[in-house]
């Protein structure tokens, strides 16, 4: 089974790392100096690149790492990876060569127009590279696609199993907690989590990855549908509104402004 360690890169990106053995595969470097010296000290061999979305803090080291090791680069069909050789989509399947590693693609359009994750239900609890559509407590901002796209998107990142860990791409979970309770006051797990994920960062310990169970029980962007949040965004928004995705489309507009 392989390990998966978080390389922290720019402010607070993750890079993960899934390693095993002499070889590993990286998640989303867009920076290929802190993968190449982690590669270097501890005696590993790059066997594989794994994209979400085409954006540059998640592809921006691609170039440089090819440049080193000649390796596959799995990424969306529908958007620009440089150096990609497999074109994936909803439903493909990918065995990554190096570390164990078989992943399932989902099509998680919302935050770019293309963007995917990568399920990996052979691991032991699962586990999701969900790149920036669903972030521990929160989710990711919209600028290639619509509210209706990033609520189906969460929508399927929230019906895997509960023991799933979602590895998500920023340390951006005390401010999405925060926000979250300043739409849930009363929700006795979210201010339990918030405490748990304070003393994490308290520690220098990273909060991510988080269980979709946790994400379930605490992440507004996933409850949208429940009475206490959409009355919430209600009130925010000050008129009545439609439907899960109206209020979703409240808590984003809200969590943008929200200090
Ligand atoms: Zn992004």
């Amino acid at each position: 089974m392989p390990t998966i360690i978080p390389i922290p890169a720019f402010t607070d990106n993750y890079i993960w790392l899934v390693r095993e053995g002499a070889f590993a595969a990286v998640v989303d470097p867009g920076d290929a100096g802190p993968v190449l010296a982690y590669l270097e000290r501890e005696g590993l061999t790059l066997t594989a690149i794994v994209n979400t979305h085409h954006h540059g803090d998640h592809v921006g080291g691609n170039a440089a790492l090819l440049a080193r090791f000649a390796v596959p680069v799995y990424g969306p069909a529908r958007e620009t990876i440089p150096g990609r050789t497999h074109a994936l989509a909803e439903g493909d399947e990918i065995a990554v060569p190096g570390p164990e590693l078989a992943l399932r693609v989902l099509d998680v359009p919302g935050h770019t127009a293309g963007h995917i994750a990568y399920v990996g239900a052979s691991q032991q609890p699962p586990v999701a590279f969900v790149g920036d559509t669903l972030f521990a407590g929160g989710c990711g901002r919209l600028f290639e696609g619509t509210p209706a796209q990033m609520s189906a998107s969460l929508g399927k990142l929230a019906a895997l199993p509960g023991d799933t860990l979602a590895y998500c791409a920023h340390e951006y979970t005390l401010a999405n907690l925060r926000f979250a309770l300043a739409v849930e006051p009363g929700n006795a797990a979210l201010r339990e989590r918030l405490a748990r994920e304070q003393a994490k960062r308290d520690r220098g310990v990273p909060t991510v990855p988080s269980s979709i169970a946790d994400e379930r029980a605490t992440n507004p962007f996933l409850r949208a549908d429940i009475p206490a949040v959409a009355a919430a965004a209600e009130t925010h928004a000050g008129r009545k509104l439609r439907d899960a995705v109206e209020t979703f489309a409240v808590l984003r507009e809200w969590k943008n402004t929200f200090r």
